[in-house]
């Protein structure tokens, strides 16, 4: 009895002690498993702070980066400004040759034959256009391409505009409305059809009538071109290519600041010919190109 009692109390002092030690265990592994969980999270935290770091810098890279880029654009503009500022004083110089292509009466496939050589050859131009709701995307390409457009009005009809300067410049704004729409301005830079010298209005509005139109397009803020040289392309229907060249070169040769009469309307196939040359020639003549501008010689015929 007292050996099985004894026996017992030993049976229980064991359990007791291997329950004490596995407990014991457990609470270490417990105690580890939470030690290295604490570890873990300190080390995410310390990732997701490199990140954040991280992603700061990469924030400030960029920011750089697009101060680079705004700092290149302004030093762009500012080039291309002084190169505006030097053409503009050898415009001011009786000495420089300068050629200011023209050609009214667009758009059509010509006009687009035109912006391809003048590209290529890289010359600027002005264009003197008429309305024509169908070709809207010409007028887009002249601007786009770095050209002038010039009012050479609505509808080119003689009877129409020329009977008062209220019915020209009904006539002026009815195109400067097209213009903006498509191109987002309006051109202050006009043409006559005809030429401010025409007689052909005096018929619709009388004798007096070119004098009030120039005038009141002055008063408007107009500035009004007509041309020192005349390519003939309008003297015929289909004008030779070679006559073409010959006079424009020919009557370049009389002046330093040539403003060129040209036409890209739908018939004027041969003046497109012509270009390629009239430009090597008035290169070699020592001419510069120019599109108009407010400070351009008028060529005024009247
Ligand atoms: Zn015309």
């Amino acid at each position: 009895m007292v050996n099985n009692r004894s026996k017992r109390g030993k049976n229980i002092g064991m359990i007791v002690a291997i329950t004490a030690i596995f407990t014991a265990l457990i609470l270490l592994m417990l105690w580890q498993m939470q030690v290295k969980a604490q570890e873990v999270i300190k080390i995410n935290q310390e990732l997701q702070i490199e990140q954040e770091q991280n992603q700061e810098l990469q924030d400030i890279i960029k920011e750089i980066e697009k101060q680079n880029e705004e700092i290149n654009n302004e030093l762009e503009e500012l080039k291309e400004e002084l190169e505006r500022i030097e053409l503009s004083k050898k415009q001011n110089d009786p000495n420089q040759k300068i050629a200011y292509l023209t050609f009214d009466d667009g758009p059509s496939d010509n006009t687009l034959k035109i912006l391809d050589v003048l590209k290529q050859k890289n010359v600027p131009a002005t264009f003197f256009v008429i309305g024509n709701e169908g070709r809207k995307d010409v007028y887009k390409r002249i601007i786009d391409e770095g050209h002038v457009i010039g009012n050479h009005t609505y509808g080119h009809d003689y009877k129409g505009i020329y009977k008062s300067p209220q019915t020209f410049f009904a006539d002026v704004d009815k195109l400067n409305d097209l213009l903006e729409e498509v191109t987002g301005e309006r051109t202050q830079i006009l043409r006559f059809p005809g030429g401010s010298n025409n007689t052909v209005s005096r018929h619709a509005g009388g004798s007096g009538i070119m004098d009030e139109i120039t005038k009141a397009a002055i008063d408007n803020g107009y500035k009004y071109f007509d041309w020192n040289v005349d390519s003939q392309d309008a003297s015929k229907a289909v004008q030779s290519k070679d006559v073409i060249v010959k006079s424009v070169l020919n009557g370049s040769s009389q002046t330093n600041k040539a403003v060129i009469l040209m036409h890209d309307a739908p018939a004027k196939t041969t003046t497109v010919e012509a270009l390629p040359e009239i430009i090597e020639g008035l290169r070699a003549k020592g001419f510069i190109f120019k599109s108009l501008d407010e400070y351009s010689p008028g060529a005024h015929l009247k």
